[in-house]
């Protein structure tokens, strides 16, 4: 089939639809128009809560950090599940609610930590060095096995929310970490496609995959030896990535020193390609999608990384999810193929640094 006409592409990992509709793209645009976001910050901020030395809540200090630093959050959305003291906790220990027909509810617990990419205020991602970008993802191995040693944290979910837009406040470069007591619905939704694949096929669906865009090319928008970034063939968000390890492996941790210099450099080029784009710092939601903590074998399980922009087309022009998106189903206007193609023809020299 051709893809100039209005089509539903399947989600193999979430096994939902999205609805594309390549003609709209031409509409003229009259929607709400974003404020271009504040450039030019300062190298460190004295009122910024991540910027080494500084005070944050309630009387704590961050250190004077020179590469990556971590702390607890300060307002996590996830307690600790009680008596810290006798930790490991016996999961036996938490105790699930009555299970009513028609209220459910269980008890949840997990830790929050904030992951500072450079005590430099005015740096994003892309910016970052080759090196200090591979200090970022061994800080995120060491926090998955640390977080993941605990006995009542099944997931450790890896985060970035970048930009106002994406509701971040604070622009200095950092991340998130949310471990939970349980695997949260998306990792959980993937892990069960990826075990229905394996059953069905006896092969992995992300290595399948893998192999037929590597063969046809036209979505791909970067790639290494360990590596591959593409918009997938079922894309909801116009510039959406998702990025994939060559092997199968199922966590960062399994990751060899080759693989997170590979990564690296492939975020950084992706990243530099994105604020290309519409030459500001361009936001978006990523996350890892990595092997549960839950003691149990994941062998169907494929270390990947999602990359979820707002942006449509301007810096200024973002896309919402809002009416038949809110009640039917999502729908995009740029084909997946399109959007490959304008992040692929893209310089991967930071528009900033281009003189
Ligand atoms: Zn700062
Ligand atoms: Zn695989
Ligand atoms: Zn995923």
């Amino acid at each position: 089939m051709k893809y100039d006409t209005p089509h539903r592409r399947f989600n193999q990992l979430t096994q939902e639809w999205v609805l594309v509709s390549p003609h709209r793209a031409r509409r003229p645009w009259q929607g709400q128009i974003e404020k271009t976001p504040l450039e030019n910050l300062p190298v460190y901020d004295p009122a910024c809560y991540l910027c080494p030395g500084n005070n944050r809540a309630e009387g704590k200090q961050n250190e004077n950090y020179t590469g990556t630093y971590v702390f607890d959050n300060d307002f996590p959305s996830l307690l600790l599940p009680g008596n810290l003291d006798n930790d490991p906790v016996d999961r036996s220990n938490i105790e699930i609610t009555e299970d009513r027909r028609l209220f459910r509810a269980q008890p949840v617990s997990g830790i929050c930590r904030v992951v500072c990419f450079s005590p430099r205020h005015d740096l994003t991602l892309p910016e970052l060095k080759q090196a200090e970008i591979e200090a970022v993802i061994r800080t995120w191995t060491d926090q998955t096995l640390d977080l993941g040693k605990h006995s009542f944290i099944q997931y450790v979910q890896v985060f970035e929310n970048k930009g106002a837009m994406m509701g971040c406040s604070n622009p200095h470069p950092h991340s998130q970490i949310w471990s939970t007591s349980y695997i949260p619905d998306e990792p959980a939704k993937e892990l069960d496609s990826l075990a229905a694949y394996r059953r069905q096929h006896g092969t992995c669906l992300l290595c399948d995959y893998l192999a037929e865009e590597q063969k046809s090319g036209e979505r791909v928008v970067g790639s290494n030896d360990h590596f591959i970034a593409l918009v997938p063939f079922w894309a909801v968000w116009p510039f959406e990535l998702l990025v994939i390890s060559n092997r199968h492996t199922g966590g960062l941790a399994d990751l060899t020193a080759d693989e997170v210099s590979g990564l690296a450099q492939l975020l950084k080029s992706i990243t530099t390609r994105y604020d290309n784009l519409f030459e500001i710092s361009f936001p978006y939601s990523m996350g890892f999608h990595q092997t549960p903590t839950d003691r149990q074998v994941h062998e169907e399980c494929h270390l990947h990384l999602h990359f979820y922009p707002p942006l449509l087309r301007s810096a200024t022009v973002r896309k919402f999810m809002v009416g038949f998106e809110m009640l039917g189903m999502p729908q995009r206007d740029l084909t997946a193929e399109t959007a490959a193609g304008k992040l692929r023809e893209l310089s991967d020299l930071h528009y900033k640094h281009r003189n």
